[in-house]
């Protein structure tokens, strides 16, 4: 699928737009004063493939915390500010690589101008986060409540307003917890600008709703060619963010990274216990970062044919399964030795 064409822009070492690798995101979930458990979480996300953290900057704690929590960090970190143009000027001083901000919500433009003159300095972007709940009551009245045009001139004047202090550091989002409405609210704001766009449906829900309605929208846009990094909103342990966002990625070839397992649903012909087996490897195989499509099938008979496309992977039988390469079987092993044996495969291609 072709990619709308965007502006590059660099979150810390990571670039976000033109033709970069679409980057998952998360946002961690304790309190960022707290810079140990901060820090383990990151760490934990970092481990399950999230390239960009976001954490809420609520106080002068948080603030001076980002200095002590980047040392200890890989991925770059965007501080997320809410109306306190003072938090966001701290943050940028003890090291945010981005600001996630809503001018809207900051106030007086004096404010939002010493915002961009710090950020100036540094290069840092802003992404410029318009949520359906918190649209300027005079757009709700223009357009006739929440909806795509409210959304979009909304951000647009927000957007320009920041252009006109001769900055260009932007990113933009644009998110909704309805579906229909994030797909014709992202759509709108392509035609308009070519910033990159950070994608999500908020407030998605609960793991595995949210999981549903995160994929079916930012899928449907990323099908469409828009979006350059992902947050996949879900009430529930961040990890599970940045799995479900790899996986969004990886099913649309937008990930060139770790390991995709093809498994099968099983029938009447699985013999052994496949369930089990897929869920020990995607625990097993999730540290491996090389981009392979690993199979595991429930069968011989149909197990490497309909796997063809897979790099590696088993075909199970009674009580043995077998390994097999590019659908070519290249050795028989016992059930309970076939993940070690698939393992050792794996660390060698
Ligand atoms: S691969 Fe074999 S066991 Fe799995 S669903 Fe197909 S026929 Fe059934």
């Amino acid at each position: 699928m072709e990619r709308r064409n965007t502006r590059k822009i660099m979150v810390g070492n990571v670039p976000v737009g033109g033709n970069s690798p679409i980057t998952v995101q998360s946002m961690t979930n304790t309190i960022t004063k707290d810079i140990h458990s901060t820090v383990r979480q990151i760490k934990e996300l970092e481990k399950a493939g999230c390239h960009i953290i976001r954490a809420a900057v609520t106080d002068f704690e948080d603030a001076k915390a980002i200095r002590e929590i980047k040392k200890n960090i890989s991925i770059p970190f965007i501080a997320d500010i809410q109306y306190d143009y003072r938090l966001a000027i701290a943050a940028v001083e003890n090291g945010a690589d981005c600001l996630r901000i809503n001018p809207g919500n900051i106030g007086s433009k004096s404010k939002v101008r010493e915002i961009i003159d710090r950020c100036k300095e540094r290069n840092i972007p802003i992404r410029v986060g318009v949520n359906s709940g918190s649209i300027k009551k005079e757009y709700l009245e223009k357009y006739g409540g929440v909806n795509e045009n409210s959304m979009v001139y909304s951000a647009l004047e927000q957007i320009r307003l920041i252009e006109s202090m001769g900055y260009e550091e932007i990113k933009v989002s644009l998110k909704a917890s309805s579906v229909p409405l994030t797909i014709k609210a992202y759509e709108k704001i392509s035609q308009f600008v070519d910033y990159p766009l950070h994608l999500g449906v908020t407030e998605a829900g609960p793991i595995w709703k949210g999981t549903i309605k995160s994929a079916v929208g930012i899928g449907t846009l990323l099908s469409m060619g828009i979006g350059d990094t992902i947050r996949i909103s879900l009430t529930g342990d961040p990890v599970e963010e940045v799995r479900v966002g790899r996986e969004i990625l990886r099913s649309l070839n937008l990930l060139n990274e770790g390991i995709e397992i093809i498994s099968c649903p099983t029938c009447g012909r699985t013999k052994i216990r496949l369930i089990e087996l897929v869920e020990e490897a995607e625990k097993r195989l999730e540290g491996i970062n090389k981009p392979l499509r690993v199979a595991i099938m429930g069968c011989p008979v149909n197990g490497p044919g309909e796997a063809k496309e897979a790099d590696i992977g088993i075909a199970g039988g009674q009580g043995e399964g077998l390994i097999f390469r590019k659908g070519k079987i290249i050795k028989k092993v016992k059930e309970d030795l076939l993940l070690d044996e698939l393992i050792k495969e794996i660390e060698n291609l």
